[in-house]
Formats: structure tokens, C-alpha cells, sequence
């Protein structure tokens, strides 16, 4: 029997077992035994009877995961793992891991990205496909079944989160208490600002941390950085931030990647920090800089900005009271920090 029209495995679970006429605890047998002990593979779930395992089998195939690790690097703090998903193809997922004990996981929404910011690496590979809701949350399961434990999450991965829109599927998998039951204050996704869908999160899923790719003050420029840039300009993006902290009064994080010699100068600070005072709350935007990590991918050839230049930028934004971190960049060693996904394997693959 074939169950389709389902948008996640969780649901097409429900229905298969409806289907063979099983009573209704069965499904919380099977979810207990994923998500309290961490069991992937359906021979392995003895709560269940044989006969059942054996049609969970047929139908799902051994394990509950459905995509399949290729390759796995570890550094002292990171590890990222190369993971196989429908279509052959290939996404990664990272996971630091902090001194405090804490855990943080960055996942893909897409094998690659059809919006082409000329600075990223998986921009220059081009979309291959959306990931299905399934893909998306197994590279999380993936490392829950191995023992981690998933104390913070953020779509900051391969491809553009809310180009997606198999993410909100996922989200509700994650958020779901019977399933990975996460904290929405846990999750963070970023974007490059596709205004329909960061209203759809504002209304769906308002207790979630939201980033937006800001990269340039000027329109202009932003646009030649991030084409995106021409169908949901930058002034209108801010518009809609500021109504999501309106409605949901959670802050907004902005990330800033700082490019040498192209959006680093006093300048684009000062006209930074004009865009959100002109908002509602700037109080409650959050600058995050971040060093620009140049790989063998990267269609442009973009700098890493000096230090000086990085600590002028920090202390014009701070002066105007406004919230702002450098972010230190973990993972580099193994081209795992931001921008640097897949840009790496595929130069390998060439
Ligand atoms: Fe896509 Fe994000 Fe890269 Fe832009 S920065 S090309 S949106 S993955």
C-alpha cells in the first residue's frame, strides 16, 4: 500500500497505521521510541508487534530517516556531515558544540540556491531542488539519533529558507511536542527577505527568531550584491520587519557580512544605522557582523575586510545605541562557518 499527498513521514505514519486498522496508541509508540530512545531503526522498536515492524518496513523502508550520511568532518568544535537526498544529491548540516555543553545545529532548506548573491558559494551552484519538510527535519534527527541533543537550531544552511515553502511543514514538525518538540525561541531561520513569507512567519510562527541578510544599506548596491534586492526592496523588507516586532515584539537580528573594500566603510555604517533608526523599535534590531569566509566556490572575488575597518563599522553602529556582535567564526577550518556550504565539495567534485 501506498500512501501519498502526506507533507511529512509523521503524517503519513498516522494514516498508514489508520489504514492497517492499528489502535491509536501506536503511533505514540513509534514517536516515543524515535524521540525518548532515540531508536531510527523500525526492527529495533520492540514496543511494537513483529508483524507491525514488518509492514513499517515495507512501506518506510529500514529506518525512519530519509536521508543518508556520505561523509562526516570534525574539528574541535564542529562537525559537519554531508548528507544524500532524493535526486542523488547532496545537502550539509553542521553541528557546534560549545565549551558550556551547549549544542547548535545549522541545516539546509535547499541543495543549492536559484537567488544568486554573488558573494556565496551555494548561490553559485544554482537551485538543484527545494528539500522536502522530511529532508529538512531529518538532518536534525540525524544527530538526535546519534545522542545530541538539540538545544538550538538555525536555517542558516544551504539555500534560502523562505524560498521554501516545504520549511513550514518542517517548523511544525519541530514545534510539535509529540516530535522533536522544540522551543520556537530555539529556532532561528534566515532570510534575504521574501516579504510573503516572513509575514507567514509572523503570523504562524511569531516566537521564532527571524534574521534578515541586510549586506548593504544602499538599494543599488544591494542589488547588484543580492538580486533578490529587485523584487523586495530593502525599504519595503524593514517595513515588514518592524509590523513582525510589532505584532510578535520579539527582536529581529540583521546579519552583515562585511566584504572588503565593498559594503565595509563608515559610510555604509552610518547609513546603516539611518535605516533602523528610521523603524519603529530600532532598540529591538540586532546588528550581527560577520567576517566574510572566502572558499573555492565563491563566484566573486570578495576580501575579508580588515580588522580596522570591522572595529570602525562595530563602533559607529554602537554609538547609536543600537545592539550589535561581531560573530567569531566558528568552523572555518572546515569550510563550515557562513557563506562556505558546499562551495567546498563541489570544487572536489569537479
Ligand atoms: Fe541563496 Fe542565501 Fe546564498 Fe543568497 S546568500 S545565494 S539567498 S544561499
Amino acid at each position: 500500500m501506498k500512501v501519498v499527498n502526506h507533507a511529512t513521514k509523521y503524517e503519513r505514519l498516522k494514516h498508514f497505521l489508520n489504514a492497517l486498522n492499528e489502535p491509536t496508541y501506536r503511533y505514540k509508540q513509534i514517536t516515543e521510541a524515535i524521540f525518548k530512545h532515540r531508536i531510527g531503526a523500525f526492527n529495533k522498536m520492540t514496543t511494537l508487534p513483529k508483524a507491525l515492524r514488518e509492514s513499517l518496513i515495507n512501506e518506510f523502508g529500514p529506518s525512519i530517516l530519509t536521508v543518508e550520511p556520505v561523509l562526516e568532518t570534525t574539528s574541535q568544535q564542529v562537525t559537519k556531515v554531508l548528507l544524500k537526498v532524493a535526486g542523488n544529491n547532496q545537502v550539509e548540516a553542521v553541528r557546534m558544540h560549545y565549551e558550556a555543553g551547549w549544542e547548535s545545529f545549522c541545516i539546509s532548506s535547499q541543495c543549492g540556491c536559484g537567488l544568486g548573491c554573488t558573494f556565496c558559494s551555494t548561490g553559485a551552484i544554482g537551485l538543484k531542488q527545494n528539500l522536502s519538510a522530511d529532508e529538512i527535519t531529518d538532518q536534525l534527527l540525524y544527530f538526535y539519533l546519534k545522542g545530541h541533543s538539540l538545544d538550538s537550531v538555525s536555517f542558516m544552511g544551504m539555500g534560502e529558507a523562505l524560498a521554501n515553502v516545504r520549511i513550514f511543514d518542517a517548523l511544525n514538525v519541530l514545534v510539535d511536542r509529540q516530535l522533536f518538540a522544540l522551543s520556537p525561541r530555539r529556532i532561528t531561520v534566515s532570510t534575504v527577505g521574501i516579504i510573503p513569507n516572513i509575514q507567514r512567519m509572523t503570523s504562524s510562527f511569531p516566537q521564532m527568531n527571524l534574521t534578515f541578510s541586510l549586506h548593504s544599506p544602499f538599494h543599488d548596491q544591494r542589488s547588484e550584491l543580492m538580486p533578490i534586492n529587485n523584487k523586495y526592496p530593502l525599504d519595503q523588507v524593514m517595513n515588514v520587519l518592524d509590523q513582525h516586532i510589532h505584532e510578535t515584539g520579539r527582536k529581529v537580528y540583521i546579519a552583515y557580512v562585511m566584504l572588503r573594500g565593498v559594503n565595509d566603510s563608515e559610510k555604509h555604517a552610518e547609513a546603516l544605522v539611518k535605516r533602523i533608526l528610521n523603524n519603529r523599535y530600532p532598540h529591538l534590531y540586532h546588528v550581527n557582523l560577520i567576517r566574510y569566509n572566502p572558499t573555492v566556490g565563491t563566484p566573486e572575488n570578495y576580501g575579508q575586510t580588515i580588522e580596522e575597518k570591522l572595529q570602525t563599522f562595530y563602533r559607529v553602529v554602537k554609538s547609536a545605541r543600537i545592539p550589535i556582535t561581531i560573530r567569531s567564526q566558528f568552523g572555518r577550518e572546515i569550510d563550515a562557518a557562513c557563506g562556505q556550504l558546499y562551495g567546498q565539495y563541489q570544487a572536489k567534485k569537479r
